[in-house]
Parts: structure tokens; sequence; C-alpha cells
């Protein structure tokens, strides 16, 4: 399960806090000297840390924690409302076109989840009645053109494709021609990925950028990569803008420091979550609800 040591390790911190009459300076000094150690072993990131605590003490050594009848409870009420706050606070919904049709091009790493991903969005659009295409942009990883064909396949969304001998960049012309053309109202690019962040890769998404003008460029990071994932994020924001992050594989036993710091880190919101394979695992993301699961 993800989050399981951070969540545990939370409960008990509170536990100690939930029962207290009288909560003084010493004993939320006590209790966000065990929340930074738990946080920060769930790889979350070091300075993301350090503003956390300090706008939670800051905040429940007010007025409002003394003047209580349960002030334990008013401290986890506060630790809640800033992690939600650092995730991003409220859902961060895909924005759209008002020249259909609306782009939206999926970068990240070879494995992150892309493909998997484009297919889940597809699935997603579908079901709030929205006329999605798929595009096999990524020319070089054998079998991804197949791999998001069977995913088209299972949900009946079309894949356009020129095979794996055509540039991405015509492709992805090429593609928005055929949407205007047939009724599409979303157009999903796959990109290609690789291992690591090259200037090959980004000189091609650009290319790619250029040419599709996107109006959403969502990022998908393997959160069981914590900290890495933070950092892939921040390079590719670098360069391309991102409008948003898709968290994968939090059906993983990941320890949760992607999720909680890279809105923080980069500025991108987390838009949607993956939570397994299937073609349905796909979730917006809601700060709040994430929060509730990390608190327990
Ligand atoms: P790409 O190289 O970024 O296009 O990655 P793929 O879409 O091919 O995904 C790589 C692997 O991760 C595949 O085996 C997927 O089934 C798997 N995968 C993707 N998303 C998730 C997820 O949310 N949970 C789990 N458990 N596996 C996932």
């Amino acid at each position: 399960m993800a989050f399981e040591g951070l969540a545990s390790r939370l409960q008990s911190v509170f536990g100690k806090l939930r029962g207290k009459g009288k909560v003084t300076e010493d004993d939320v000094n006590e209790a966000m000297r065990e929340v930074r150690l738990a946080l920060l072993e769930a790889d979350v990131n070091f300075k993301v840390v350090k503003e956390f605590i300090a706008n939670v003490k800051e905040k429940a050594l007010g007025q409002e924690v003394a003047k209580s009848f349960t002030p334990g409870m008013v401290v986890i009420d506060i630790v809640n409302k800033e992690l939600t706050a650092l995730m991003g606070g409220s859902n961060a919904r895909l924005e759209r076109s008002n020249r259909p049709p609306t782009v939206i091009m999926m970068v990240g790493l070879q494995g992150a989840g892309k493909t998997t991903t484009s297919g889940k969005l597809a699935r997603l659009l579908q079901k709030q009645n929205h006329k999605p295409l798929l595009v096999a942009a990524d020319v070089y990883r054998p079998a991804a053109i197949k791999q998001l064909q069977v995913l088209g396949g299972q949900i009946n969304v079309p894949v356009f494709t020129l095979g794996d001998n055509a540039n991405p960049v015509d492709i992805a012309a090429q593609a928005l021609q055929h949407a205007k053309e047939n009724g599409f109202d979303t157009v999903i690019i796959d990109t290609a990925g690789r291992l690591h962040i090259d200037e090959a890769l980004m000189d091609e998404l650009k290319n790619i950028r250029d040419i599709a003008k996107p109006t959403e460029t969502l990022l998908v990071v393997d959160a069981m990569t914590g900290q890495d994932a933070v950092n892939v994020a921040q390079s590719f924001n670098e360069q391309l803008t991102l409008t948003g992050v898709v968290l994968t594989k939090l059906d993983g036993d990941t320890r949760g420091g992607a999720a909680i710091s890279v809105k923080a880190v980069t500025g991108c919101p987390i838009k949607f979550a993956a939570m397994g394979e299937k073609i349905d695992a796909l979730e917006p993301f809601h700060p709040e609800r994430m929060a509730s699961r990390i608190l327990g």
C-alpha cells in the first residue's frame, strides 16, 4: 500500500496529541520533530519539509490551539490543511481549448507509464462524452505503437499512426488535421521517452509542441521514484513549461515523497493519479483526499 510507512508514523504522532487536554509548546515541538522525520523518511523534498513544519508550528502555536477544548485535534487539523495546500489545495482540472481540438501532449521518461496513461486518459474523456483521438508519436520504443493500438482497441478510440518510420513532428501535424476533419474534440499525443533526459529528446518535444500547440502538456512520472520524479518534473518544466503532472503507480508501495513535493517544488499541479495497470485506473488528483489518505 502507498504511504503506509508515512501514514502509520503520523498516526502514532497524532495519537499522542489527540487525547491531550492541554497542548504545550513543547508538545507541538516534539510532535513536529517526529512529523519532520516521517516526511523526510517518506522522501519528501528537504526544503518542502522545512517550510511545511515552520508553517504548521506558526499556526499551531497561535491562539486557536490554546483556546480550544480539543487542542490535539486542532493541531491535526492544521497539519491536514497545510498538507492539502502543499499538494495544490483543490483538484486542478484539464483545460480545454476554445478552438477544438484540445491538444494534450503526454511527455515523460521511458517506463513512467506514458502510453498506458494516454489510453486511460482517452477512456476518462470518453466517459465525459468527449471524442478523443490517440496519436502514436513514440516511434522509438519497440512496440509502443502496437501497445497504444491495443489500448485504443479496448475502448474503441481510434489511434492515429504513420508507422515508426515517420517523423514525430509530421505525425503530430497530420494527426491534428485528421482530428479537425473528423470531428475529434481532443487529441492525445503519446510522445517518445528516453531512459534519461537528454537534449535530443527535449528538442524533439519542443518541435512537436511548436506544431501541435498543446493546451495541456502533461508530464507522466512514476511515483515510486520519489525525489527522482520531482527532479524529472523540474527539468521537464524548465524546458517545456508543463501544465500538469500525472503520478503513476500510486497502487504500489510508494513512500509519498513525489506526491507531496511535486507541486511545491515545480509549481505544476498534479492533475491525475494512476493507481493500476487497467484502463480505468486513472483518477483526477484531489489533494484533500490524498492528505486524508496520508493522515489516516
Ligand atoms: P511508457 O514507456 O512511459 O510509455 O510506459 P508504459 O505505459 O509502457 O508503462 C510501463 C509499465 O508500467 C507498464 O508495464 C504499465 O503497465 C505499468 N504501469 C503504468 N501505469 C501504472 C500504474 O498506475 N500502476 C501500475 N501498477 N503499473 C503501471
